[in-house]
């Protein structure tokens, strides 16, 4: 029995030039509803009765083919789906992404971004904007108040 959801991954994945595998499924789902930045640990823990090479792979597979980017974050790194401009090689994800040092969540602020179709001298492989501070969440609920400095 095939859900609806899943019906809506498999093609989603298609549409993307991937093969809908079981694993695949289960990854793009489970990052789908995350509000968040996971990263491969994270991802492993949660899928821990699955073989860690196949997530890693997945996780690869999907970052070529412009399902997921990739967020350098201080030394680890983290993985968030993209939005439909992002195709196969092609990632648009030039957006700022945030750490908030209260609740050490990771975000996409797709409203700041770098501007597309910059005309330059030099070629642009990728491009990592990056921004440490107190979340519009933790700020509201008053939480950086207890925030001890380092
Ligand atoms: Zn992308
Ligand atoms: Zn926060
Ligand atoms: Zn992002």
């Amino acid at each position: 029995m095939t859900s609806n959801m899943e019906r809506g991954t498999e093609l989603k994945l298609i549409s993307k030039n991937t093969r809908p595998t079981s694993m695949r499924i289960l990854v793009y789902d489970y990052l789908n509803i995350q509000t968040a930045a996971l990263s491969l640990t994270e991802i492993e823990a949660y899928f821990h009765k699955a073989d860690k090479v196949t997530i890693y792979r997945t996780l690869k597979t999907f970052e070529e083919k412009g399902i997921v980017h990739r967020i350098q974050d201080n030394n680890i790194t983290k993985y968030r789906l993209c939005d439909e401009g992002c195709s196969e090689h092609i990632h648009k994800d030039h957006h700022l992404h945030f750490y908030c040092k209260v609740c050490k969540q990771t975000t996409c602020k797709k409203d700041i971004s770098f501007p597309g179709n910059v005309k330059t001298d030099f070629r642009i492989d990728e491009i990592q904007i990056f921004a440490k501070g107190i979340c519009e969440l933790c700020l509201a609920s008053g939480k950086q108040r207890k925030h001890v400095k380092r």
